[in-house]
């Protein structure tokens, strides 16, 4: 059985301690493949040394968080275009609109987004999105820039059932964490009237955690968790979800 983390920040600080403990964890657990997301040019030396420890488990991504778009944003899109031009990537990711915090950035957030999906196209890549608290921005964005050529995942989805059409409409996957596994997660209400050749697995670590680690530090191996729901959600094998998920996660990177 072969698991695939499609989003996971194994170079955050939360893992300084046991970064090589969690990662064996994981590998033990199935989990082979790690996609790693970009948050902004802080953590591109952290993703490199991943790397290099890793290579044929860790694939990076380059890209601006939205909740890192600030004041300083052209310099760090800058930095994002530069690393695109010297290496190999496997997406654009993360982009997106965040709103949680303040709305103070929202049209530069748009713009970065925008700019970030036409570098995905140029270069031929899935975006990988993180929306939180923004649907209709996001939307809004992704609608100004459908074509065949936009593709990636939807990272986190946590919108309606109809959310979940739309964002399929527009050749995305749908990325499914620990959120399934929550209570009041309401996506758990209708994913089995979605074709699960949409979906992937995600952890976000080390954010929500799924059950019955919810409230603790996420780890990749916890991508079980989620593939057990998901198994009982479609009433399939955690084996057939594995192959499915892996399945849609390489057709989306290309590897
Ligand atoms: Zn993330």
């Amino acid at each position: 059985m072969i698991l695939t983390d499609t989003h996971t920040h194994l170079y955050s600080e939360a893992f300084d301690e046991d970064r090589d403990e969690v990662i064996q964890n994981a590998i033990e657990s199935g989990v082979l493949r790690f996609f790693i997301p970009a948050i902004d040019s802080e953590t591109t030396e952290a993703m490199y040394q991943l790397e290099q420890n890793y290579p044929e488990h860790m694939f990076l991504m380059m890209g601006l968080h939205p909740t890192s778009v600030n004041e300083n944003y052209k310099s760090e899109l800058a930095h994002v275009e530069q690393a695109l031009k010297t290496r190999k990537f496997y997406a654009i990711g993360e982009i997106g609109i965040d709103l949680h915090w303040d709305d103070q950035f929202l049209e530069a957030q748009k713009e970065a987004f925008k700019f970030q999906i036409q570098l995905a196209k140029k270069y031929k890549l899935p975006i990988v999105i993180h929306c939180r608290k923004a649907f209709d921005e996001v939307f809004e964005v992704l609608e100004s820039e459908r074509s065949p050529d936009l593709f990636g995942i939807f990272h986190c989805f946590t919108g309606t059932k109809a959310q979940a059409e739309q964002a399929i409409d527009l050749n995305m996957k749908l990325g499914i964490g620990g959120v399934v596994t929550f209570k009041n997660g309401k996506i758990d209400q209708f994913l089995n009237e979605i074709n699960p050749s949409h979906i992937v697995l995600e952890t976000d670590a080390p954010y929500l955690a799924p059950k019955p680690f919810r409230g603790k530090r996420n780890e990749s191996a916890y991508v079980l968790k989620v593939a057990e729901k998901l198994a009982e959600i479609y009433n399939k094998s955690v084996i057939e979800i594995a192959e499915i998920t892996t399945k849609n996660s390489k057709e989306i990177f290309g590897i």
